[in-house]
Parts: C-alpha cells; sequence; structure tokens
C-alpha cells in the first residue's frame, strides 16, 4: 500500500492525539480565564476508539504518536491507553506533551505502559510570574514533574517555553543558560496569536530575536538530532543540553510538516491552523472499518494547506486545548 502523503509531497508519519480538551491550567496564551467551552463526556473518542484509529493510521505509514490535550494527564487512566498504542505494530515512538503538573504522579508508571518521551512546558522559573502566566499553576509541581520524568528515563525531557514580550523575555538567557548547567534541553517557541483575543494582545519575539539574545552568551553550534518536525536545534559548545527555536509565524515551517491531529471529540484536522476537518467519531459510532478509517484519514491528508496563513492575521475558531496544540 503507498504510504501516507499530501498532495505536495510530504510524507505523513506523525499523528498527534489529543485525548481530552480538559485542563488543570488556564494559560494567558491559550484560553481565557474562566476556561473553553468543553465537550461532553460521550463526544469525546474512548480509548478503543482511539487505538483504532491510530491501528489504521500506523498501517498507512505513521509511526509516531505524540499524545496531548488540553492536559493528557487529567484524563483518567492514560496509561492503558499508552499500553494500547505501545502495541500496536509500526509505531516505534510515543511521546507525550504535558503541563507536568501530574507527572511526578505518573512518569514511573507511563515510561512502563511505553511512553518513551516527555515535552514539558514551562513559562517561567519564577514562582509568582508562573502562577500568573498559567493563573493558578504552582513551579514546584512542575519542576518536581521534570524531575520524575528524567528519573524515569522519559528522555530527552525537552521544556517548552513560549517566549512572550513583556511578560517573560527577560527569563530567555536563564533558560539557555540552564542546557549548559543542568543539561536542560529547551525549545523556545514563538507565540501564536491563536484567536481574536491572542491578535488584539500580540506578545509574539521573533525567534530571531530570541537567538541574538541567547548568542550574547555564547556562540551556538548547529546540532541535529534527527526526527524531524518543527524545531531547528543548537547548543553551546560543550553543553549536555539542547537548545531549540520553533517559529510557526516569522519562518513559517509548514515545508517540513509531516503530522495529522486528531482531536479530543474524534475529528482528524490536517492543519493545525485551519479549521477544516473530517469527522471520525461519526463513522467510528457507526461501525466503520479500519479500511473506512483509512480512506477518511487518506481524504483528511489530502486536505492538508500547503502552509498556514497565520501570518496573514487568519485566526482559528477553536482553542488550541480544543485542538491539541
Ligand atoms: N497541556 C499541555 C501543555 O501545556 O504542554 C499540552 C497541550 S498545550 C495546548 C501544547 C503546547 O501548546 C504547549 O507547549 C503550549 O505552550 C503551546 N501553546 C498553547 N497556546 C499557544 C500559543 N498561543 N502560542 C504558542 N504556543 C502555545
Ligand atoms: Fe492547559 Fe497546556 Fe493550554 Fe496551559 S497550554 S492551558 S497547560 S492546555
Amino acid at each position: 500500500m503507498t504510504k501516507l502523503a499530501d498532495s505536495f509531497q510530504r510524507p505523513l508519519n506523525y499523528l498527534r492525539i489529543s485525548v481530552t480538551d480538559r485542563c488543570n491550567l488556564r494559560c494567558i496564551y491559550c484560553m481565557p480565564a474562566e476556561g473553553i467551552s468543553l465537550a461532553s463526556h460521550e463526544d469525546i473518542l474512548r480509548y478503543e476508539e482511539i487505538h483504532l484509529v491510530a491501528q489504521a493510521a500506523a498501517e498507512l505509514g505513521i509511526t509516531k504518536l505524540r499524545l496531548t490535550g488540553g492536559e493528557p494527564l487529567v484524563r483518567a487512566r492514560l496509561t492503558d491507553l499508552v499500553s494500547l498504542l505501545a502495541k500496536i505494530p509500526g509505531i516505534d515512538d510515543i511521546s507525550m506533551t504535558t503541563n507536568g503538573l501530574l507527572l511526578e504522579r505518573h512518569a514511573m508508571e507511563l515510561k512502563k505502559a511505553g511512553l518513551q518521551r516527555v515535552n514539558i512546558s514551562l513559562d517561567s522559573l519564577r514562582k509568582e510570574r508562573f502562577r500568573k502566566i498559567t493563573r493558578v499553576g504552582k513551579l514546584g509541581d512542575v519542576l518536581r514533574g521534570i524531575e520524575a520524568a528524567k528519573e524515569a528515563g522519559l528522555n530527552p525531557v525537552k521544556i517548552n517555553m513560549v517566549v512572550m514580550r513583556g511578560i517573560n523575555d527577560d527569563e530567555v538567557k536563564h533558560f539557555a543558560l540552564l542546557t549548559i548547567r543542568d543539561g536542560w534541553n529547551v525549545r523556545f517557541i514563538e507565540f501564536m496569536p491563536f484567536t481574536e483575543g491572542g491578535k488584539k494582545n500580540n506578545h509574539l519575539v521573533p525567534v530571531a530575536e530570541v537567538m541574538q539574545q541567547i548568542e550574547t552568551l555564547g556562540k551556538l553550534e548547529p546540532h541535529i538530532p534527527g526526527g524531524g518536525g518543527p524545531a531547528r536545534y543548537y547548543r553551546f559548545h560543550g553543553a549536555t543540553g539542547t537548545i531549540g527555536f520553533i517559529s510557526p509565524l516569522t519562518d513559517c515551517f509548514c515545508k517540513e510538516c509531516n503530522r495529522l491531529r486528531l482531536t479530543a471529540d474524534g475529528k482528524l484536522r490536517p492543519c493545525l491552523f485551519s479549521d477544516e476537518e473530517i469527522d471520525l467519531r461519526g463513522p467510528l459510532r457507526q461501525g466503520a472499518t479500519a479500511e473506512d478509517i483509512k480512506l477518511l484519514i487518506r481524504q483528511a491528508a489530502s486536505c492538508k494547506p500547503e502552509r498556514h496563513k497565520l501570518a496573514a492575521g487568519v485566526t482559528c475558531e477553536r482553542f488550541m486545548a480544543q485542538i491539541g496544540g
């Protein structure tokens, strides 16, 4: 069978699976203070349904899965899902993006179930500021989560920092130095004006500017970790940790895009920034077979736009937590 590719000949080997739209934080760049309107329990895909989709995707050439949300760790028995996914032939990499709050409790069991690595979102190392950005979070919980992930061997643990002008951009150098001092792998991400609110309150700091700040500390050497994806990696000479840059706005990464997204309510989303979605939940609940799901996955692949239009001011109807960032 021909491997999955889109109409621009980009091979697709990566599926991001949102397991919930719920979250235990309210990050200012991701959702409003009052939270978002949540899908009802029945509308969220069950683990057997996610498993069936992942299996069909693997048969089409998907090899990498990432669990995300909302906050994936607020969904009950997530390790059960990881165990199911880890047994799918052809899947050789399962990772998760998390805010880290619940990792201390779950890191070891997730590793045992087959999770290979985690990306942890952390935008400030100052207690008060961390709380302001997340509105409710405690920094200590995340720091313990990071340690627990390392101890469990969920390596490489990557730290994702969204750099925001006037909010946390004065901590860029501190984060960069931790790649030398503590061997952290840090990725600096451009703030994305995802919704109308984000556009009005745009905190974008271009990656080029972040890089300039970091290079005042020392020269960055290019580092090629393999695995593809949107980040460009570097490291300071002699550092054990790496520095990655993700620039969706100022240096569009769409040429390299290799992914599809499955939302928690069962829609396949060909592009993070486009509202076009293919429903899988309806067909799944009407008895669709693996072959039917494969056809729908191919349909989603063929709808993938060549590039996003975020820089032109186009925003999305759904919040990041509803899509699975
Ligand atoms: N709750 C998990 C977490 O925070 O890691 C997973 C879901 S979260 C939506 C996934 C990633 O999206 C996080 O790293 C977060 O920082 C990023 N994100 C959310 N809104 C963003 C925005 N407006 N601009 C840039 N990154 C954003
Ligand atoms: Fe929750 Fe992650 Fe969004 Fe923060 S970025 S509100 S942790 S889903």
